[in-house]
Protein backbone atom coordinates (compact mmCIF):
# COMPACT_ATOMS: atom_id res chain seq x y z
CA UNK A 1 0.00 0.00 0.00
CA UNK A 2 1.28 3.67 -0.91
CA UNK A 3 2.07 5.94 2.00
CA UNK A 4 -0.85 8.01 0.36
CA UNK A 5 -3.45 5.33 0.82
CA UNK A 6 -1.87 4.55 4.30
CA UNK A 7 -2.25 8.54 5.33
CA UNK A 8 -6.12 8.29 3.73
CA UNK A 9 -6.98 4.74 6.04
CA UNK A 10 -5.66 7.05 8.94
CA UNK A 11 -7.64 9.61 8.52
CA UNK A 12 -10.62 7.71 7.88
CA UNK A 13 -10.02 5.93 10.80
CA UNK A 14 -9.89 8.77 13.15
CA UNK A 15 -13.06 9.71 11.58
CA UNK A 16 -14.53 6.38 12.91
CA UNK A 17 -13.26 6.71 16.16
CA UNK A 18 -15.07 10.06 16.60
CA UNK A 19 -18.31 8.24 16.25
CA UNK A 20 -17.10 4.88 18.26
CA UNK A 21 -15.87 7.40 21.17
CA UNK A 22 -19.07 9.73 21.52
CA UNK A 23 -19.28 8.66 25.39
CA UNK A 24 -15.33 10.08 25.85
CA UNK A 25 -16.38 13.16 23.97
CA UNK A 26 -19.46 13.91 25.92
CA UNK A 27 -17.28 13.57 28.88
CA UNK A 28 -14.32 15.70 28.21
CA UNK A 29 -17.25 18.33 26.52
CA UNK A 30 -18.38 18.31 30.48
CA UNK A 31 -14.58 18.93 31.84
CA UNK A 32 -14.31 21.94 29.32
CA UNK A 33 -17.65 23.01 30.75
CA UNK A 34 -16.45 22.86 33.94
CA UNK A 35 -12.90 24.27 33.92
CA UNK A 36 -14.76 27.15 31.43
CA UNK A 37 -17.88 28.05 33.92
CA UNK A 38 -14.85 28.08 37.21
CA UNK A 39 -12.30 30.38 34.64
CA UNK A 40 -15.44 32.81 34.00
CA UNK A 41 -16.64 33.32 37.59
CA UNK A 42 -13.74 32.45 40.27
CA UNK A 43 -11.91 35.75 39.06
CA UNK A 44 -15.32 37.94 39.81
CA UNK A 45 -14.71 36.95 43.38
CA UNK A 46 -10.94 37.85 44.07
CA UNK A 47 -9.24 41.49 43.69
CA UNK A 48 -8.17 42.95 40.79
CA UNK A 49 -4.50 42.10 39.90
CA UNK A 50 -1.95 44.20 40.67
CA UNK A 51 1.55 44.41 38.81
CA UNK A 52 2.99 42.36 40.81
CA UNK A 53 0.57 39.26 39.96
CA UNK A 54 2.06 36.97 37.34
CA UNK A 55 0.06 34.06 35.60
CA UNK A 56 1.35 31.61 37.31
CA UNK A 57 0.61 32.71 40.97
CA UNK A 58 -2.48 34.63 40.18
CA UNK A 59 -6.09 33.24 38.91
CA UNK A 60 -7.40 36.28 37.40
CA UNK A 61 -4.30 36.60 35.17
CA UNK A 62 -4.03 32.74 34.65
CA UNK A 63 -7.60 33.21 33.33
CA UNK A 64 -7.17 35.72 30.65
CA UNK A 65 -4.01 34.47 29.61
CA UNK A 66 -6.20 31.40 28.94
CA UNK A 67 -9.77 32.98 27.06
CA UNK A 68 -7.26 35.58 25.44
CA UNK A 69 -3.83 34.35 25.18
CA UNK A 70 -4.04 30.63 24.47
CA UNK A 71 -7.80 30.01 23.62
CA UNK A 72 -8.75 32.99 20.71
CA UNK A 73 -5.60 32.28 18.67
CA UNK A 74 -5.20 29.09 18.75
CA UNK A 75 -8.73 27.42 18.13
CA UNK A 76 -8.38 30.33 15.16
CA UNK A 77 -4.63 28.54 14.17
CA UNK A 78 -6.36 24.90 14.82
CA UNK A 79 -9.45 25.68 12.85
CA UNK A 80 -7.18 26.97 10.00
CA UNK A 81 -5.17 23.51 10.36
CA UNK A 82 -7.55 21.02 11.23
CA UNK A 83 -10.46 22.19 10.57
CA UNK A 84 -13.49 23.05 13.11
CA UNK A 85 -13.17 20.42 15.43
CA UNK A 86 -13.38 22.87 18.21
CA UNK A 87 -16.24 23.56 17.45
CA UNK A 88 -17.87 19.87 17.26
CA UNK A 89 -15.73 18.62 20.21
CA UNK A 90 -14.61 20.69 22.78
CA UNK A 91 -16.92 24.32 22.32
CA UNK A 92 -18.27 24.51 25.92
CA UNK A 93 -20.56 26.36 24.50
CA UNK A 94 -21.87 24.66 21.55
CA UNK A 95 -22.09 21.52 24.23
CA UNK A 96 -24.08 23.18 26.54
CA UNK A 97 -26.69 24.77 23.66
CA UNK A 98 -26.63 21.07 22.57
CA UNK A 99 -27.27 19.76 25.98
CA UNK A 100 -30.53 22.42 26.28
CA UNK A 101 -31.93 21.27 23.10
CA UNK A 102 -31.89 17.44 24.00
CA UNK A 103 -34.35 18.39 26.70
CA UNK A 104 -35.77 21.76 25.38
CA UNK A 105 -39.03 22.58 23.57
CA UNK A 106 -37.93 21.79 19.95
CA UNK A 107 -39.70 24.52 18.28
CA UNK A 108 -39.09 25.25 14.55
CA UNK A 109 -36.12 27.63 13.93
CA UNK A 110 -37.51 31.28 12.99
CA UNK A 111 -36.67 32.71 9.48
CA UNK A 112 -35.49 35.79 10.75
CA UNK A 113 -32.59 33.78 12.79
CA UNK A 114 -31.36 32.26 9.28
CA UNK A 115 -30.71 35.71 8.24
CA UNK A 116 -27.18 35.40 6.56
CA UNK A 117 -26.05 38.69 8.11
CA UNK A 118 -26.04 37.52 11.69
CA UNK A 119 -22.30 36.56 11.84
CA UNK A 120 -20.96 39.47 10.55
CA UNK A 121 -23.04 41.27 12.77
CA UNK A 122 -22.73 39.78 15.92
CA UNK A 123 -19.09 39.25 15.47
CA UNK A 124 -18.65 43.57 15.16
CA UNK A 125 -20.91 44.31 17.89
CA UNK A 126 -19.19 41.97 19.80
CA UNK A 127 -15.88 43.20 19.21
CA UNK A 128 -16.65 46.70 19.37
CA UNK A 129 -18.65 46.25 22.77
CA UNK A 130 -15.36 43.81 24.35
CA UNK A 131 -13.01 46.75 23.57
CA UNK A 132 -15.00 49.45 24.95
CA UNK A 133 -15.24 47.09 28.16
CA UNK A 134 -11.76 45.93 28.11
CA UNK A 135 -12.24 42.66 28.19
CA UNK A 136 -9.03 41.61 27.51
CA UNK A 137 -7.63 42.93 30.36
CA UNK A 138 -10.85 42.47 33.25
CA UNK A 139 -12.46 39.59 34.65
CA UNK A 140 -16.38 41.09 34.73
CA UNK A 141 -16.48 42.26 31.11
CA UNK A 142 -15.11 38.25 29.95
CA UNK A 143 -17.74 36.84 32.25
CA UNK A 144 -20.51 39.27 30.80
CA UNK A 145 -19.60 38.84 27.57
CA UNK A 146 -18.75 34.95 27.06
CA UNK A 147 -21.26 34.16 29.97
CA UNK A 148 -23.97 36.19 28.28
CA UNK A 149 -23.69 34.25 24.95
CA UNK A 150 -23.76 31.01 26.57
CA UNK A 151 -26.57 32.37 28.24
CA UNK A 152 -28.21 32.89 25.21
CA UNK A 153 -27.00 30.01 23.21
CA UNK A 154 -28.48 27.70 26.26
CA UNK A 155 -31.96 29.98 26.13
CA UNK A 156 -31.58 29.35 21.71
CA UNK A 157 -31.18 25.15 22.49
CA UNK A 158 -33.95 25.30 25.00
CA UNK A 159 -35.95 26.74 22.97
CA UNK A 160 -35.45 26.09 18.78
CA UNK A 161 -34.57 22.26 17.32
CA UNK A 162 -33.93 19.16 19.42
CA UNK A 163 -30.70 17.87 20.04
CA UNK A 164 -29.44 20.75 17.98
CA UNK A 165 -26.83 23.51 18.02
CA UNK A 166 -29.15 26.24 16.22
CA UNK A 167 -27.11 29.04 18.37
CA UNK A 168 -23.85 27.67 16.67
CA UNK A 169 -25.54 27.26 13.40
CA UNK A 170 -27.03 30.94 13.14
CA UNK A 171 -26.07 33.43 15.71
CA UNK A 172 -22.61 32.28 17.25
CA UNK A 173 -20.56 35.65 16.91
CA UNK A 174 -17.33 33.52 15.69
CA UNK A 175 -19.51 30.79 13.72
CA UNK A 176 -19.12 33.43 10.91
CA UNK A 177 -14.84 33.61 11.05
CA UNK A 178 -14.99 30.11 11.90
CA UNK A 179 -16.72 29.13 8.68
CA UNK A 180 -14.09 31.04 6.69
CA UNK A 181 -11.16 30.19 7.92
CA UNK A 182 -11.79 26.77 8.42
CA UNK A 183 -12.11 26.25 4.14
CA UNK A 184 -8.03 26.24 4.48
CA UNK A 185 -7.96 23.22 6.54
CA UNK A 186 -6.76 20.07 4.91
CA UNK A 187 -9.23 17.93 6.68
CA UNK A 188 -12.54 17.73 5.97
CA UNK A 189 -15.43 15.50 6.11
CA UNK A 190 -15.89 14.12 2.21
CA UNK A 191 -19.16 12.94 0.80
CA UNK A 192 -19.44 11.06 -1.83
CA UNK A 193 -22.74 11.09 -3.70
CA UNK A 194 -22.04 8.14 -6.19
CA UNK A 195 -21.26 6.23 -2.90
CA UNK A 196 -24.21 7.70 -1.02
CA UNK A 197 -26.81 6.20 -3.70
CA UNK A 198 -24.86 2.93 -4.25
CA UNK A 199 -25.43 2.01 -0.17
CA UNK A 200 -28.51 2.54 -0.46
CA UNK A 201 -29.66 -0.68 0.70
CA UNK A 202 -26.39 -0.40 2.86
CA UNK A 203 -27.27 -2.46 6.30
CA UNK A 204 -29.57 -0.39 8.99
CA UNK A 205 -26.96 0.95 11.12
CA UNK A 206 -25.87 3.36 8.21
CA UNK A 207 -28.87 4.11 7.23
CA UNK A 208 -30.58 5.10 10.78
CA UNK A 209 -30.65 8.82 10.47
CA UNK A 210 -27.18 10.78 11.62
CA UNK A 211 -27.84 13.85 14.28
CA UNK A 212 -26.06 16.62 12.36
CA UNK A 213 -26.15 19.20 15.48
CA UNK A 214 -24.86 22.15 13.50
CA UNK A 215 -27.73 21.07 11.02
CA UNK A 216 -25.38 20.66 7.58
CA UNK A 217 -27.65 19.10 5.09
CA UNK A 218 -24.76 15.97 4.95
CA UNK A 219 -25.86 14.65 1.65
CA UNK A 220 -25.11 17.67 -0.25
CA UNK A 221 -22.08 18.85 2.05
CA UNK A 222 -19.78 20.66 -0.04
CA UNK A 223 -16.39 21.64 1.79
CA UNK A 224 -15.85 22.27 5.80
CA UNK A 225 -17.17 25.71 6.51
CA UNK A 226 -20.15 24.67 7.81
CA UNK A 227 -19.44 21.31 9.15
CA UNK A 228 -18.04 21.26 12.94
CA UNK A 229 -16.34 18.01 12.00
CA UNK A 230 -17.70 16.14 15.40
CA UNK A 231 -17.72 13.17 13.10
CA UNK A 232 -20.80 11.50 13.88
CA UNK A 233 -21.74 10.85 10.47
CA UNK A 234 -18.08 9.30 9.17
CA UNK A 235 -18.47 5.91 7.16
CA UNK A 236 -22.57 6.67 7.21
CA UNK A 237 -23.96 4.83 4.30
CA UNK A 238 -20.12 3.98 3.44
CA UNK A 239 -19.66 7.16 1.92
CA UNK A 240 -18.49 10.22 4.18
CA UNK A 241 -15.21 10.03 5.88
CA UNK A 242 -12.66 12.14 6.88
CA UNK A 243 -10.01 12.95 4.02
CA UNK A 244 -7.59 15.21 3.05
CA UNK A 245 -7.66 17.53 0.35
CA UNK A 246 -5.93 20.46 -1.09
CA UNK A 247 -5.49 23.50 1.49
CA UNK A 248 -8.10 26.23 0.59
CA UNK A 249 -9.58 23.71 -2.25
CA UNK A 250 -12.61 24.89 -1.08
CA UNK A 251 -12.14 28.34 -2.00
CA UNK A 252 -10.90 27.59 -5.41
CA UNK A 253 -13.16 24.98 -6.42
CA UNK A 254 -15.84 24.69 -3.55
CA UNK A 255 -17.90 26.99 -1.62
CA UNK A 256 -15.89 29.49 -2.62
CA UNK A 257 -17.98 30.06 -5.69
CA UNK A 258 -21.05 30.68 -4.30
CA UNK A 259 -19.85 33.19 -1.79
CA UNK A 260 -22.18 35.85 -1.01
CA UNK A 261 -21.97 39.47 0.31
CA UNK A 262 -22.08 38.41 3.81
CA UNK A 263 -18.92 36.72 2.71
CA UNK A 264 -17.38 39.36 1.37
CA UNK A 265 -18.40 41.79 4.56
CA UNK A 266 -17.53 39.77 6.78
CA UNK A 267 -13.49 39.32 5.13
CA UNK A 268 -13.21 42.71 3.90
CA UNK A 269 -14.53 45.12 5.98
CA UNK A 270 -14.79 43.19 9.39
CA UNK A 271 -11.21 40.65 9.22
CA UNK A 272 -9.21 43.31 7.13
CA UNK A 273 -10.43 46.81 8.88
CA UNK A 274 -12.25 46.05 11.90
CA UNK A 275 -9.87 43.75 13.46
CA UNK A 276 -6.55 45.04 12.75
CA UNK A 277 -8.01 49.08 14.29
CA UNK A 278 -9.66 46.87 16.99
CA UNK A 279 -6.53 45.05 18.20
CA UNK A 280 -4.20 47.83 17.71
CA UNK A 281 -6.04 51.22 18.83
CA UNK A 282 -4.45 52.07 21.60
CA UNK A 283 -1.22 52.12 20.39
CA UNK A 284 -2.17 54.30 17.27
CA UNK A 285 -1.14 57.67 16.62
CA UNK A 286 -4.17 58.00 14.85
CA UNK A 287 -6.71 57.35 17.66
CA UNK A 288 -4.55 60.18 19.81
CA UNK A 289 -4.97 62.14 17.20
CA UNK A 290 -8.62 61.88 16.69
CA UNK A 291 -9.20 61.88 20.27
CA UNK A 292 -7.27 65.35 21.06
CA UNK A 293 -9.59 66.51 18.47
CA UNK A 294 -12.78 65.33 20.08
CA UNK A 295 -11.53 66.66 23.28
CA UNK A 296 -10.83 70.41 21.69
CA UNK A 297 -14.19 70.44 19.85
CA UNK A 298 -15.79 69.67 23.47
CA UNK A 299 -13.77 72.28 25.25
CA UNK A 300 -15.17 74.82 21.95
CA UNK A 301 -18.10 73.54 22.49
CA UNK A 302 -17.72 73.79 26.35
CA UNK A 303 -19.03 70.39 26.80
CA UNK A 304 -17.59 69.00 29.99
CA UNK A 305 -19.35 65.93 30.36
CA UNK A 306 -18.24 63.89 27.50
CA UNK A 307 -14.55 64.27 29.09
CA UNK A 308 -15.29 63.60 32.84
CA UNK A 309 -18.89 61.45 33.11
CA UNK A 310 -18.24 57.53 34.37
CA UNK A 311 -20.38 55.25 33.04
CA UNK A 312 -20.66 51.78 34.76
CA UNK A 313 -17.99 49.12 33.53
CA UNK A 314 -20.71 47.21 31.47
CA UNK A 315 -20.59 50.55 29.12
CA UNK A 316 -17.17 51.67 29.01
CA UNK A 317 -14.08 50.90 30.98
CA UNK A 318 -14.43 52.24 34.32
CA UNK A 319 -11.23 50.81 37.18
CA UNK A 320 -10.24 53.92 38.47
CA UNK A 321 -8.58 51.92 41.40
CA UNK A 322 -6.27 50.74 38.24
CA UNK A 323 -6.22 54.26 36.69
CA UNK A 324 -8.10 52.72 33.65
CA UNK A 325 -11.24 54.72 33.14
CA UNK A 326 -12.70 55.53 29.31
CA UNK A 327 -14.38 58.29 28.95
CA UNK A 328 -16.91 59.07 26.31
CA UNK A 329 -14.90 61.46 24.19
CA UNK A 330 -11.92 57.91 24.53
CA UNK A 331 -14.93 55.80 23.32
CA UNK A 332 -16.02 58.09 20.20
CA UNK A 333 -12.40 58.25 19.48
CA UNK A 334 -12.01 54.30 19.44
CA UNK A 335 -15.25 53.87 17.52
CA UNK A 336 -14.32 56.85 14.73
CA UNK A 337 -11.25 55.01 13.98
CA UNK A 338 -12.59 51.50 13.95
CA UNK A 339 -15.21 53.51 11.29
CA UNK A 340 -12.72 54.79 9.06
CA UNK A 341 -10.38 51.79 9.31
CA UNK A 342 -13.46 49.47 8.24
CA UNK A 343 -14.41 52.02 5.53
CA UNK A 344 -10.42 52.32 4.52
CA UNK A 345 -10.20 48.29 3.94
CA UNK A 346 -13.81 48.22 2.16
CA UNK A 347 -12.40 51.00 -0.30
CA UNK A 348 -9.04 49.71 -0.92
CA UNK A 349 -10.24 46.13 -1.34
CA UNK A 350 -13.07 46.21 -3.01
CA UNK A 351 -12.50 48.87 -5.82
CA UNK A 352 -9.10 46.57 -7.24
CA UNK A 353 -11.47 43.54 -6.68
CA UNK A 354 -14.67 44.92 -8.79
CA UNK A 355 -11.97 45.92 -11.74
CA UNK A 356 -10.25 42.52 -11.31
CA UNK A 357 -14.14 41.13 -11.75
CA UNK A 358 -14.48 43.30 -14.75
CA UNK A 359 -11.09 42.04 -16.47
CA UNK A 360 -11.94 38.33 -15.77
CA UNK A 361 -15.05 39.60 -17.79
CA UNK A 362 -17.56 38.15 -15.82
CA UNK A 363 -20.53 39.20 -13.64
CA UNK A 364 -20.14 40.90 -10.29
CA UNK A 365 -20.29 37.44 -8.56
CA UNK A 366 -16.93 36.73 -9.74
CA UNK A 367 -15.82 39.68 -7.20
CA UNK A 368 -17.59 37.49 -3.99
CA UNK A 369 -15.10 34.56 -5.25
CA UNK A 370 -12.24 36.91 -5.53
CA UNK A 371 -12.59 38.13 -2.07
CA UNK A 372 -12.58 34.44 -0.76
CA UNK A 373 -9.12 34.22 -2.14
CA UNK A 374 -8.19 37.35 0.68
CA UNK A 375 -9.28 34.54 3.82
CA UNK A 376 -5.40 33.24 3.98
CA UNK A 377 -4.04 36.88 4.65
CA UNK A 378 -7.37 37.68 6.56
CA UNK A 379 -7.01 34.90 8.79
CA UNK A 380 -3.21 34.94 9.24
CA UNK A 381 -3.57 39.07 10.36
CA UNK A 382 -6.17 37.59 12.73
CA UNK A 383 -4.15 35.12 14.16
CA UNK A 384 -0.88 36.58 14.40
CA UNK A 385 -2.58 39.95 15.96
CA UNK A 386 -4.12 38.01 18.63
CA UNK A 387 -0.98 36.66 19.20
CA UNK A 388 -0.40 40.28 20.71
CA UNK A 389 -2.39 39.42 23.70
CA UNK A 390 -0.58 36.23 24.42
CA UNK A 391 3.02 37.97 23.76
CA UNK A 392 1.57 41.02 25.63
CA UNK A 393 0.63 39.17 28.43
CA UNK A 394 3.75 36.82 28.45
CA UNK A 395 6.41 39.99 28.46
CA UNK A 396 4.69 41.62 31.44
CA UNK A 397 5.89 38.55 32.93
CA UNK A 398 9.25 38.62 32.67
CA UNK A 399 8.94 35.74 29.55
CA UNK A 400 10.38 37.17 26.25
CA UNK A 401 9.79 34.92 23.03
CA UNK A 402 12.81 35.78 21.02
CA UNK A 403 12.12 36.23 16.65
CA UNK A 404 8.49 36.16 17.47
CA UNK A 405 7.70 39.34 15.91
CA UNK A 406 10.01 38.59 13.38
CA UNK A 407 7.98 35.16 13.06
CA UNK A 408 4.49 37.04 12.65
CA UNK A 409 5.54 39.11 9.84
CA UNK A 410 6.77 36.01 8.27
CA UNK A 411 3.44 34.19 8.54
CA UNK A 412 1.12 37.54 7.77
CA UNK A 413 3.43 37.78 4.24
CA UNK A 414 3.94 33.98 3.29
CA UNK A 415 -0.63 34.55 3.62
CA UNK A 416 -0.32 37.45 1.80
CA UNK A 417 1.48 35.66 -1.08
CA UNK A 418 -0.67 32.85 -0.92
CA UNK A 419 -3.62 34.66 -1.23
CA UNK A 420 -2.17 36.53 -4.49
CA UNK A 421 -1.81 33.05 -5.94
CA UNK A 422 -5.16 31.85 -5.16
CA UNK A 423 -6.27 35.03 -6.80
CA UNK A 424 -4.70 33.72 -9.90
CA UNK A 425 -6.40 30.65 -9.47
CA UNK A 426 -9.62 31.58 -9.48
CA UNK A 427 -9.17 34.02 -12.01
CA UNK A 428 -8.40 30.95 -14.21
CA UNK A 429 -11.96 29.30 -13.99
CA UNK A 430 -12.94 32.57 -15.25
CA UNK A 431 -11.01 33.23 -18.04
CA UNK A 432 -8.55 31.50 -20.38
CA UNK A 433 -6.51 34.90 -21.61
CA UNK A 434 -3.10 34.29 -19.37
CA UNK A 435 -2.99 38.29 -19.96
CA UNK A 436 -5.96 39.01 -17.88
CA UNK A 437 -5.53 36.67 -15.81
CA UNK A 438 -2.64 38.01 -14.91
CA UNK A 439 -3.76 41.26 -14.96
CA UNK A 440 -6.69 40.88 -12.50
CA UNK A 441 -4.23 39.12 -10.19
CA UNK A 442 -1.90 42.21 -10.54
CA UNK A 443 -4.62 44.41 -9.38
CA UNK A 444 -5.71 41.83 -6.43
CA UNK A 445 -2.24 41.97 -5.14
CA UNK A 446 -1.96 45.69 -4.89
CA UNK A 447 -4.41 46.58 -2.00
CA UNK A 448 -2.62 43.21 -0.69
CA UNK A 449 0.73 44.52 -0.55
CA UNK A 450 -0.06 47.40 1.35
CA UNK A 451 -2.39 45.97 3.93
CA UNK A 452 1.06 43.92 4.52
CA UNK A 453 3.50 46.81 4.75
CA UNK A 454 1.02 48.48 7.42
CA UNK A 455 0.26 44.85 8.97
CA UNK A 456 4.35 44.87 9.23
CA UNK A 457 4.94 47.86 10.41
CA UNK A 458 3.19 47.36 13.80
CA UNK A 459 3.84 43.85 14.00
CA UNK A 460 7.76 44.55 13.93
CA UNK A 461 7.17 48.02 16.04
S1 LIG B 1 -21.47 17.06 8.73
FE1 LIG B 1 -22.48 17.32 10.73
S2 LIG B 1 -22.41 15.25 11.62
FE2 LIG B 1 -20.93 15.25 9.96
S3 LIG B 1 -18.98 15.79 10.94
FE3 LIG B 1 -19.87 17.69 10.16
S4 LIG B 1 -20.97 18.52 11.91
FE4 LIG B 1 -20.59 16.35 12.38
Amino acid sequence: MSSPQVGARFVAGLGDMLVQRQAIIRRLQWIMIVAYVFLLTVPLLLPLPTNADFIWSNLTRFAQFVFWGIWWPFVVLGTALVGRFWCGLLCPEGALSEFASERGAGRAIPSWMKWSGWPAVSFVSTTVYGQLTSIYQYPKPAALLLGGSTFAAMAIGARYGKTKRVWCRFLCPVSGVFGLVGKLAPLHFRVEPEAWRRNSDHPVRHKAGVNCAPLVPIKTMQGASACHMCGRCSSHRGAIRLAWRKPASDIVHGSGRTATWWDTVLIVPVLLGLVPAALNWSNSGVFQVTRQWLVEACVNQHWMSPLSLRLPWWILTNYPAASDVMTIVDAAALILVIAASTVLASCMFLVPLAFSSVILRRRFYVLHHLAQALIPIAAASLFCGLLSLTIGQLRSDGIMIRYVDLLRAATVSAAGAWSVALSFRVGGLYQQLLWRQLAASALFALPTVAFLVGWVAVLLK
